[in-house]
């Protein structure tokens, strides 16, 4: 499904980020592993299309992603992936539900309120539909981005350092929804981490080198 082949990159004058190739197959659960600074969220952002390396190739189903045109890996973003970030991107003036019902429409998906309840409820956040983001706390806030993520059941699901800022509790809930949602819809999960508590629960693991 996506595959890296000779893959490295540099910011300005910084020291060389190689990475191993990589092939990722359709409904795998993938860990990315590797310290602070090891490149992590760079590698992310290659996968899926937001930084054209400075060496190699990112293949998607043997199609080169950025050989692509600019509008078409757009849409194709817009289509396949649910990303999940280090800090929430929400919209500040929107309740949780209507942050949610916008994911719908801009990938010109039918409003389904259903889905979003079900959704929340699997988070442990039904009761925050009607609430703004700077009325969660950052573990609710995480939550929603999640849900956000997953609400239309992406092929590729990529998660960034997601239980960074959640208790033992909330930390495996979270993972067992990421796990349980691309389970469902046959979409594949990759989860960068440095966090310890997440290692049993994935049978691949991608880990880089400092
Ligand atoms: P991780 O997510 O594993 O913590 P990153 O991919 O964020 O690692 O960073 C890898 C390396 O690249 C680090 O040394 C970091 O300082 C550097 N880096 C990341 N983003 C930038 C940037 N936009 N400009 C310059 N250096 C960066
Ligand atoms: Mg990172």
């Amino acid at each position: 499904m996506i595959a890296i082949k000779s893959v490295a990159h540099s910011y300005g004058r910084q020291k060389n980020l190689r990475f191993k190739d990589w092939d990722i197959n359709r409904g795998e659960q993938w860990l990315l592993l590797g310290d602070s600074g090891s490149g992590k969220s760079t590698l992310l952002n290659i996968l899926t299309g937001i930084l054209e390396p400075q060496q190699g190739e990112v293949l998607i189903n043997q199609t080169n992603l950025y050989k692509l045109p600019g509008r078409k890996r757009d849409s194709f973003r817009g289509q396949n992936i649910g990303m999940i970030f280090q800090t929430p991107h929400l919209v500040k003036s929107l309740t949780v539900k209507e942050n949610l019902l916008i994911a719908q429409s801009f990938a010109r998906l039918r409003e389904d309120v259903k889905r979003i309840e079900e959704v929340l409820s699997s988070l442990g956040i039904e009761d925050k539909k009607n609430s703004y983001p700077h009325e969660l706390s950052q573990g609710q806030l995480q939550r929603v981005s999640i849900a956000r993520a997953v609400i239309n059941k992406p092929a590729l699901l990529v998660a960034d350092e997601p239980t960074s800022s959640l208790d033992d509790r909330n930390t495996a809930a979270v993972l067992e929804l990421l796990i349980r949602q691309s389970k469902l819809t046959n979409s594949t999960l990759v989860v960068a981490t440095h966090d310890k508590r997440v290692k049993d629960q994935f049978t691949n693991e991608y880990v880089l080198e400092q």
